[in-house]
């Protein structure tokens, strides 16, 4: 299951590019076309600089995917498959979940994005030097030394000195970026406890993603920092990214915690005994009107005469359009026992909640002896939880 829009599928890896990528791309493009070429040089005109504008944005996606790329090229050489990938725009924090396997794999791993840019962007530098002695400059031009150049090398030297910037963003020690990776696998590798290591990574990650945050509000406010420099649009890149990573190190921290309290556990605890089923051979119609419309549930387990054979959710339902409401069975929408996710009664919950992340799902059926004793429901975990915290 992903989010985003999907791009295709490499050696097993589905590729999704989140929708906040578009909309950083847009406003990489916009940056560009509006304040960088005409500071640069305003007789470039509107459409060359258009034009540069959507080559330079398009350079960035490349990075990032670049990126991406080596992280998942590395994970495999170690045996970690890659199954989804999805891009952000700062870099992927979709691993979050997984437990790592070694401190040495979660190293390299982790190092081999930023290590791709920084690569990528001297090759950008060097291509930029050597296609500006062939381009020549125009001397005794008024701009500075960017606007002096053609614009090929003017675009390549920007776009090298980005990819070194997203290296050295990446390498920033903010879990889950890379560097905080980097960090937690240091820490792991020194400690041998990994939920020490994502606690102090996520709580460290948590802080400079708001510190981010302030100041770009700062920024946004008029105020001017060294080395940053002042203004809306910096403050803005700030603001968001800052953001993103606090947001991000939130969600694995309560992932860490979550998976702590839940480790001993037993499904059997949390799990609903005796969950509302749907027969297979029942209408799409009766479903909704028998079951949709009478139990609070998402989700139905599908049982043949007494044997569990899917899981039928309220989504499967909404996909089918009004008119075959009647015509159609259950069986030909549910999600059949071959891809169906369960767990057992005796299973830990923490495995089954990893087990939920990982198959994308808000519920597994549980089974004993191959017949259906429960359902155990994320939401049902997230209001333990909460009640175990009240107390
Ligand atoms: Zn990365």
């Amino acid at each position: 299951m992903g989010s985003g829009i999907y791009l295709g599928r490499r050696r097993g890896t589905r590729l999704y590019v989140d929708w906040s990528c578009v909309l950083v791309w847009l406003l990489a493009v916009w940056h560009l076309a509006v304040v960088m070429l005409p500071w640069w040089n305003p007789s470039w005109g509107r459409v060359l600089t258009w034009a540069l504008a959507v080559a330079g944005g398009l350079g960035l996606l490349v990075s990032v995917l670049v990126h991406e790329a080596a992280h998942a090229r590395v994970a495999r050489a170690n045996g970690v498959p890659t199954q989804e990938l999805i891009l952000y725009p700062f870099g992927g924090v979709t691993d979050t979940l997984r437990e790592p396997r070694s401190p040495v794999v979660e190293f390299l791993v982790a190092a081999s994005g930023p290590l791709a840019n920084v690569a990528l962007g001297l090759v950008c530098l060097l291509f930029s030097q050597a296609s500006a002695a062939v381009f020549g400059s125009a001397a005794g031009s008024p701009y500075g030394v960017v606007g002096r150049m053609h614009p090929v090398p003017a675009l390549a030297l920007w776009l090298g000195s980005v990819n070194l910037f997203l290296g050295a963003v990446n390498l920033l020690p903010a879990f889950p970026l890379d560097g905080g990776r980097i960090l937690r696998a240091s820490y792991w590798a020194g400690t041998g406890n990994l939920r020490m290591a994502t606690r102090w990574a996520s709580v460290l990650g948590q802080a400079l993603g708001w510190l981010s945050v302030l100041v770009g509000l700062m920024l946004v406010f008029g105020g001017r920092l060294p080395l940053l420099g002042t203004g809306v649009v910096n403050g803005l890149w700030l603001l968001v990214g800052g953001w993103f990573v606090a947001e991000a190190a939130r969600r694995s921290l309560q992932s860490v915690r979550l998976r702590d309290l839940l480790r001993d556990v037993p499904v059997a605890r949390l799990m609903r005994p005796a969950p509302p089923t749907a027969q297979a051979n029942i209408s799409i119609r009766s479903l909704v009107l028998d079951r949709v419309m009478t139990a609070d549930e998402e989700a139905f387990p599908v049982l043949d005469g007494g044997r569990l054979v899917g899981i039928v959710t309220v989504d499967d339902a909404r996909r089918v359009p009004r008119y075959r409401w009647e015509s159609a069975t259950v069986r030909e929408v549910m999600t059949g026992l071959d891809r169906l996710a369960v767990t057992l009664r005796d299973a830990d919950a923490a495995t089954a909640l990893e087990k939920m992340t990982a198959a994308g799902v808000g519920q597994l059926p549980v089974v004993q002896d191959g017949s259906l004793v429960g359902m155990l429901r994320h939401r049902d975990l997230i209001e333990w939880l909460e009640a175990r915290d009240a107390c």
